[in-house]
């Protein structure tokens, strides 16, 4: 079988990614911390096993804070240069490695799965029938 292969970076093209298979889930999130990560009404994070993610090019920076609901840690990774966050990891979800999905080349290969904690999404947001949707985290599975 072809491992699935999907390459992608940050604006300035120093930091570049490649990763394989297929997501273990995709998420996009309207939580406060998404938003203020992208600047957007909300983000989407593919969520990959940290040994299908390779990162082939460019220097990144961390940044780590807990969260105000669960008081877990995140860690940011962004490109030193033009500070965009392509990835990130959470005490959450050991083994598992996100990659911001809106910094794939093809940012439209994976489907996304759920909405999250869309009690803080905007009023104006509206979700296809097919999505699930959740006012706070993904129930555990
Ligand atoms: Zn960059
Ligand atoms: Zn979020």
């Amino acid at each position: 079988m072809i491992p699935l292969i999907h390459e992608g970076g940050c604006q300035c093209g120093a930091v570049r990614y490649r990763t394989s298979d297929q997501p273990v889930r995709v998420i996009a999130c309207h939580c406060t911390t998404c938003k203020r990560r992208t600047g957007a009404a909300y983000g989407i994070g593919v969520y990959l096993k940290d040994t299908d993610v390779e990162f082939t090019r460019g220097e990144m920076n961390t940044y780590e804070f807990h969260s105000d609901e669960s008081g877990r840690w995140l860690r940011n990774e962004f490109c030193n240069t033009c500070g965009t966050t392509v990835s990130w990891t959470l005490e959450m979800r050991p083994g598992l490695r996100a990659i911001a999905g809106g910094t794939y080349d093809n940012p439209n290969w994976f489907d996304v799965l759920a909405h999250i904690w869309t009690r803080s999404a905007r009023p104006d947001m509206s979700y296809p029938d097919h999505i699930k949707v959740f006012e706070k985290a993904l129930p555990p599975t």
